[in-house]
């Protein structure tokens, strides 16, 4: 198995403090950049991860997506507008990424003119799709963490499950909008074949 992590939407907006704040947002975040640490201290890092992706919610006019009265399920306060500061990823993220060589990243975006959960609606600066850009890397598994567990990790895990991929989600990663939420969907990623670590 060639396993890629995929780090869904660790942007600012979706960090505490964000337009669209996720509470356990930052504790995901630092829980991942040690488990990349850890994995790189141990000279592990490339052999685990040949690839490393990271997926950013990128709107430009995503239509009904955005409202001035959400509700939290189909509508968001305005985030991540393109080229803002709170579209970029976190710095927790971006660090832990620092010293990976470049060609072992990817950067997703997604959600131009659109809502757009999963990093599978997403492309990376060339405008190749995710799934076949994996495919192309000889990817065939992948490990999910990232915000939020109710919604884009969800979309993003069960889109790789049909895809063809071996997924796991690293449930100390992860963080959701709404905790009983979080849950259930956790229980919808293990019935629909993702192993929960
Ligand atoms: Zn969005």
């Amino acid at each position: 198995m060639v396993t890629a992590l995929l780090i869904v939407d660790a942007q600012l907006d979706f960090t505490e403090g964000g337009a669209l704040g996720v509470d356990g947002a930052t504790a995901a975040f630092r829980r991942t950049a040690e488990m990349l640490a850890q994995a790189q201290g141990e000279g592990r890092l490339l052999q685990e991860y040949p690839l490393i992706v990271t997926t950013q919610d990128w709107h430009v006019d995503p239509g009904s997506h955005w409202s001035e009265h959400p509700d939290y399920l189909a509508s968001w306060p305005v985030h991540c507008r393109a080229g803002s500061p709170g579209a970029e990823l976190n710095p927790i993220i971006s660090a832990a990424l620092r010293t990976v060589p470049p060609e072992r990243l990817v950067r997703i975006t997604k959600g131009e003119h659109e809502a757009a959960y999963s990093g599978f609606e997403g492309h990376d600066a060339s405008g190749t799709p995710l799934a076949e850009l994996l495919h192309g890397r000889g990817i065939t598994a992948v490990d999910v963490c990232g915000i939020a567990t109710d919604h884009c990790v969800r979309a993003t895990a069960l889109d790789a499950v049909s895809a063809g991929f071996s997924v796991r989600l690293l449930s100390d990663q992860v963080a959701a909008v709404d905790p009983g939420r979080g849950q259930s969907t956790i229980q919808e990623l293990r019935e629909a074949g993702a192993l929960i670590v």
